[in-house]
């Protein structure tokens, strides 16, 4: 199987009647990145800047952030790199910030990324101007995590707007081009689609963070691990109601959260229109496999199908279906 997995480095996730789907990867750490070599991916969908700052003992200044961000940036070469700004605080919490007075109750849902970078706005320049300052010559991708409503957005790329023009006024090199993006993981986005999408260049939809805000499920309690399926007519269609809005508008909608990484999850997501998926690099072998065995049109009628009456068992009904074609 692995060996399977390895001779499909080279070959492009297209469906049988010709859909092109972009399979990235998911990374955080400068090793992770051999992963593109490896796994033949068309880029790094989600690079999680935090981990860098989780695993240092102190405050990664701006040129550690900068050395590693370029480091990135020359392994991808033309592959696109899409790097999250800091999600840190609530459980990712980093001892040398003197960022929480007192615990919260609730730390998923409490003062973390963009809430604690909004305000705390010295870290986010910091690295704003080392991303910048990273990817001169070439094209910087750059999304928020966690934007709950869309004046987040609006503040967070005015944030880089000032340290580009300020960087420009001391004649430093810029990126050429600089797309920004936000994370689709809090529901109440959604609601304000109308808001954001002028002004976003992607979205990314975080389904990790998405389920459990959306079943009022704590991802980390294994209690609720079984519980629900992301399978569900909630979740699809919830992605579903996503993916019209942003394709009429013209942004391009991926999904980063490990669901996208499960080849029956990834049949759905790929049957309601999302295609582009940024996973774990252990699953491009058989994600790229799953694609290069279904058939698009087929899937998106039987998605339409199951979205329009849903089965109780979602899983069992799309698995059966997949398996009586080949899939
Ligand atoms: C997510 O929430 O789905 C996601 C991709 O981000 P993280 O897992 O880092 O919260
Ligand atoms: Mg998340």
């Amino acid at each position: 199987r692995r060996a399977a997995y390895a001779r499909l480095r080279d070959v492009a996730p297209v469906t049988k009647d010709g859909h092109r789907v972009t399979v990235m990867v998911n990374a955080g750490l400068r090793d992770d990145v051999g992963a593109l070599d490896v796994t033949g991916a068309d880029g790094i969908g989600l690079f999680r800047t935090e981990f860098q700052f989780l695993v240092s003992a102190t405050l990664p200044q701006r040129e550690r952030q900068q050395r590693l961000y370029r480091e990135v940036l020359d392994v991808a070469g033309d592959r696109p790199v899409i790097f999250r700004t800091v999600d840190i605080g609530g459980d990712k919490a980093l001892p040398y910030l003197a960022q929480q007075d007192g615990d919260e109750e609730n730390p998923a849902m409490g003062w973390r990324a963009l809430r604690l970078a909004l305000e705390r706005n010295g870290l986010m320049k910091a690295q704003a101007r080392a991303l910048l300052d990273a990817a001169a010559g070439r094209t910087l991708n750059v999304m928020f995590p966690m934007v709950s409503e869309a004046w987040e957005f609006a503040e967070a790329r005015a944030l880089f707007e000032q340290q580009r023009v300020w960087l420009a006024s001391r004649n430093r090199r810029m990126p050429i081009e600089i797309r920004y993006g936000a994370m689709l993981e809090v529901p109440s986005l959604a609601y304000q689609l109308d808001l954001l999408l002028p002004q976003v260049d992607f979205l990314s939809i975080g389904t990790n963070d998405l389920t459990q805000f959306l079943f009022a499920a704590d991802r980390a309690n294994p209690k609720l691990a079984e519980r629900y399926d992301w399978l569900s007519a909630s979740i699809l269609r919830f992605i579903a109601s996503v993916v019209e809005p942003a394709r009429a508008a013209g942004v391009p909608v991926a999904v980063c959260g490990e669901m996208g990484g499960r080849p029956l999850e990834a049949l759905a997501l790929i049957g309601i229109g999302i295609d582009r998926l940024s996973i774990t690099p252990a699953a491009v072998g058989p994600i790229k496999a799953m694609v290069r065995s279904m058939d698009y049109q087929a899937v998106a009628a039987e998605m339409r199908r199951l979205l329009a009456d849903p089965p109780r068992d979602m899983r069992g009904a799309l698995s059966a279906w997949a398996q009586a074609q080949g899939v």
